[in-house]
């Protein structure tokens, strides 16, 4: 059987022989009219993150290619995991495209929150990491806040030409496009997928009116995310759904944060203050005294500290402590993928701990 499937989530090859590798779904999917690789399937209906072997050579053969181009680039970030969704060193493969700039899951953040604040902020960081996007736009693809902007910033940028949408896995790249296709809803029979040179994966293109194409490329894994720690059901609960509660803490000095068992933050010095955790509403936060906090780890991982669960303490990598003197006033603790602390007053003594491989960082405060 020479015929070729084509995955109608990613456009990437579909093939039945490898569960791990790029483009797998069981044999027996084959006869269903839309063919989806595991991958999309997961994150459609279980929102599992999988982790498919795209190779780094892959990625930089894709980001070699938009160079080549001639196009807008849309960069789609995860306005809850920024710094983890962040795409590094996208601008030194752009070329002269520029560059849009889209914050996703804004529906996420406390509705106090102003979007033009946001906006700003996003601005910023970029200029930190070395971006100057031609524009900040922030949206919700799920929730459709915002999309009309969206659209009428692409075409407004684009200005006759292709655009290529970027984006890591699970920042909502594909609710996106599905979004964007909706609004337009008779092109969506004439979508057409073709390969991406020099790489294992395809490209889905989307007509646009005047001939040009919307190019989907594949998602990039960020390994440095803590969904790649975890199991599928503790995804689940450090996923926020909706709308994350501050919760906020009065700490002394000498006390300790566990969130769930996956990171820890010690307050050692600063005298008494609050503490704001931006992070998904299911997850147990839990207090204790420093002094305590090795034994407890010890003692009660997978059970009053979970997730990780019990059966998965084997495979969970150890937590590595990272040292932080807060030196200016509301700065975020972020622990890449699993959300932030924000201290609100300079002068605090910290150390934040997290699975090994996974980034902690500081930075400006989002709220
Ligand atoms: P992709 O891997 O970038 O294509 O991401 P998906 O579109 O598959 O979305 C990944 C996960 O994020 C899914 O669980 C979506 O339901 C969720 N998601 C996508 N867009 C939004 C959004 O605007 N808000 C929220 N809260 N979740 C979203």
């Amino acid at each position: 059987n020479t015929e070729e499937y084509i995955c109608y989530g990613c456009g990437v090859t579909i093939q039945t022989e490898d569960p791990k590798g790029v483009g797998y779904a069981p044999s027996s999917s084959l006869a269903k009219e839309e063919i989806i690789c595991q991958r999309c399937f997961r994150l459609r209906h279980y929102n599992e993150v999988q982790d498919v072997s795209l190779t780094d050579q892959d990625f930089l053969n894709i980001l070699n290619q938009l160079a080549k181009t001639d196009s807008l680039i849309v960069k789609i970030v995860d306005i809850f995991d920024f710094n983890g969704s962040w795409l590094p060193g996208l601008h030194r493969f752009v070329g002269k495209n520029p560059i849009l700039l889209i914050g996703n899951k804004a529906d996420l953040l406390p509705k106090s929150v102003k979007s033009s604040k946001v906006i700003q902020w996003m601005k910023n960081e970029a200029k930190q990491l070395g971006l100057r996007p031609i524009d900040v736009l922030l949206t919700s693809a799920q929730k459709g806040f915002h999309i009309q902007e969206v659209l009428e910033k692409i075409d407004h940028y684009r200005d006759g030409k292709d655009v290529y949408v970027v984006g890591c896995t699970n920042v909502g790249k594909s609710t996106l496009i599905n979004r964007i296709l909706h609004e337009a809803a008779e092109v969506e029979n004439l979508i057409t997928t073709s390969h991406f040179p020099g790489t294992t994966l395809d490209m889905i293109k989307i007509p646009l009116n005047d001939g040009r194409s919307l190019i989907d490329t594949p998602g990039i894994i960020n390994h440095h995310q803590i969904a790649h720690y975890v199991g599928k059901k503790d995804l689940k609960i450090i996923t926020p759904k909706k709308e994350i509660k501050s919760r906020v803490f009065q700490l002394n000095e000498q006390q300790t944060l566990f969130f769930g068992g996956l990171a820890r933050l010690d307050y050692e010095k600063g005298g008494r203050r609050s503490l704001v955790c931006y992070m998904g509403n299911e997850l147990d936060i839990h207090r204790t005294k420093l002094e305590n906090a090795d034994a407890l780890y010890k003692n009660h991982l997978g059970d009053m500290l979970q997730p990780p669960r019990k059966d998965e303490l084997e495979t969970f990598p150890e937590l590595i402590r990272h040292d932080f003197t807060i030196r200016e006033g509301k700065t975020d603790i972020v622990f890449s993928g699993l959300g932030w602390v924000t201290i609100p007053e300079a002068g605090a003594k910290v150390a934040a701990y997290v699975p090994k491989g996974v980034h902690v960082l500081l930075r400006k405060s989002l709220i």
